[in-house]
């Protein structure tokens, strides 16, 4: 067999369901940001020479880093770019880790950080969040271990970690912590651990242009790390990682902060409405800093909602893991897809209710 058996064995990542861009369908499962990325990457792509495409991209995304550098105080030579933060990732894990190491992460999580592991053929360490699914930092240092994967706000819960517990963390121990920040732009100005990294050598914060930036269809995701951290990863990242277009289209998009700024107040507003109304529908509701919420219909399976949401060409999203499969994950959308999906899940409770009858 020409393959890996640690690779056979893997499970393969199920990501949502793309479907058709049918203005019928109203599309809640990837976190993707309903609102289009800043105008000035529609005016810059319409004054693109297509005799660019010839050459090769700049290597190393020198004007993209720069824009991110001065956006966010920090020296260019502390920011790695990379094809989506999967990629920034993945070029961590080749060269951070040997065979037979282990990593640490809370559950649930983002759930490529075991993947890469197992690619690796390294330990993942799941350790469990508790009842609300806040992160303990005491369990996650419990497990000898070379690095700590936290994202932050958490993946599917959308629960934020305090700086002060991140910090607690940083005094205590020596391998790499990783702090995924895909979410934290919902999550108001102060909750990066950026401000850490003068101080901790140790610590990579790592962000994306797909969520808050809209442009998951980019692939431009980057690394905040000390200088000594990039130049490694420089050394191990695929030779053009980043193309010349989704290269400009992040420079553009991270120089329009007033734009991006906006359109994440909207999200955080309707994530608020969308919470409150979840509530009236007798739905617990975790506390989100992201721009999705995980929530758990008290009067029926979440899977058979998830179904019934589906027939009705709304996709959400369900997980059939432990702790998830009782509950939905809903990406926050515009007011008026928000507001087609909750007089679904208000349908829904009369189709019940006369089917029980
Ligand atoms: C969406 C997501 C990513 C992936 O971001 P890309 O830049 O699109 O690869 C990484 N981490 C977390 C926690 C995410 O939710």
């Amino acid at each position: 067999m020409v393959i890996k058996s640690s690779v056979l064995q893997l499970e393969p990542y199920i990501s949502g369901i793309q479907p058709k861009r049918d203005p019928g369908v109203i599309k809640l499962n990837s976190n993707e940001n309903p609102y289009p990325p800043t105008p000035m990457i529609q005016q810059w792509l319409q004054s693109f020479a297509m005799q660019e495409l010839r050459y090769y991209p700049d290597a190393t995304s020198t004007e993209l880093r720069r824009a991110i550098g001065k956006v966010y105080g920090i020296d260019p030579s502390q920011v790695f770019c990379g094809n989506g933060s999967d990629e920034v990732l993945s070029v961590l894990f080749n060269i951070c880790f040997d065979a037979g190491d282990t990593i640490v992460t809370p559950y649930p999580t983002y759930t490529l950080y075991k993947t890469l592991a197992d690619i690796h053929q390294l330990h993942c360490v799941y350790v469990d969040t508790d009842e609300q699914f806040e992160i303990s930092i005491e369990n996650m240092l419990k497990p000898a271990s070379q690095g700590i994967f936290i994202a932050n706000p958490n993946a599917q819960t959308g629960r934020l970690l305090e700086l002060a517990q991140i910090e607690q963390l940083l005094q205590q121990y020596e391998g790499v912590v990783v702090i995924d920040e895909a979410y934290i732009d919902f999550a108001g100005p102060h909750a990066s651990a950026l401000s850490l990294l003068e101080k901790y050598p140790n610590l990579v914060v790592i962000r994306t242009f797909s969520k808050s930036y809209s442009l998951c269809g980019a692939r431009v995701g980057y690394c905040f790390a000390s200088a000594d951290f990039v130049a490694a990863m420089d050394k191990c990242k695929d030779s053009y990682n980043l193309n010349v277009i989704s290269q400009n289209m992040a420079r553009l998009a991270v120089e329009d902060q007033d734009y991006f700024m906006a359109n994440v107040a909207r999200v955080n507003q309707t994530r608020e409405k969308l919470s409150e109304a979840l509530v009236r529908l007798d739905y617990e509701v975790f506390p989100s800093n992201g721009n999705f919420l995980l929530c758990r219909p008290r009067r029926h399976q979440a899977k058979e909602i998830y179904d019934y949401l589906l027939q009705h060409h709304i996709y959400i999203r369900y997980f059939p893991s432990p702790r998830l499969s009782d509950k939905l994950r809903i990406s926050i959308g515009t007011d008026d897809e928000i507001a087609v999906l909750l007089e679904r899940l208000n349908d829904y409770e009369h189709t019940v209710i006369a089917i029980d009858e």
